[in-house]
């Protein structure tokens, strides 16, 4: 393939979702840039970035969605969860109510998603351990019940971040396939 150009076998779109501030422009640049940066505001406003990866010898386009600043609830419109076939729900392990809100976007999701939806819960900045406020066992229980994949992130660190979306995109791929 010259160029540059590559065939691209399929093409998920997932979006990010969650409060404020929890990390998900970080989340994002990690996986699509491997940057990251502490200065939250050097999030810019655009709608989507892309990577591709291989999974299992198939190429697929990831096209991840960022809320960029709508974060208020029921701000984020429906037009955000249109095609979308995977979901990151993103909660900070050293901010309470953060996961306390979780079930409000997991009910946003149900609501304005395609049923199938495959959904991964996200503690993120686990190397903020010793502020650490959500234990977890509680995020591991309540992911249990609700049918969700989890795993505790870090974005500064690149922790779990790849296998994050690996595990999305994966699960997405198989439903299809
Ligand atoms: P968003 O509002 O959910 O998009 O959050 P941002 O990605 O803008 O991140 C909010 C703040 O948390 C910024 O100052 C980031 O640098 C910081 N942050 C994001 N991820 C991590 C992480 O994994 N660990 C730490 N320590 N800080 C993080
Ligand atoms: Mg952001």
């Amino acid at each position: 393939m010259g160029s540059g150009e590559q065939k691209i076998d399929y093409v998920f779109k997932v979006v990010l979702i969650g409060d404020s501030a929890v990390g998900k422009s970080q989340i994002l640049a990690r996986f699509s840039r491997n940057e990251f940066s502490l200065d939250s505001k050097s999030t810019i406003g655009v709608e989507f970035q892309t990577r591709t990866l291989l999974i299992d010898h198939k190429s697929v386009k990831a096209q991840i969605w960022d809320t960029a600043g709508q974060e208020r609830y029921r701000a984020v419109t429906s037009a955000y969860y249109r095609g979308a076939a995977g979901a990151m729900l993103v909660y900070d392990i050293t901010k309470r109510p953060t996961f306390d809100h979780i079930p409000r976007w997991l009910e946003e999701l149900r609501n304005h998603a395609d049923k199938n939806i495959v959904i991964i819960l996200i503690g993120n900045k686990s190397d903020l351990e010793n502020q650490r406020d959500v234990p977890t066992e509680d995020a591991k229980e309540f992911a249990e019940k609700e049918g969700l994949f989890f795993l505790e992130t870090s974005a500064l660190q690149a922790t779990n971040v790849e296998s994050a979306f690996t595990t999305v995109l994966t699960e997405i791929y198989n439903t299809v396939n």
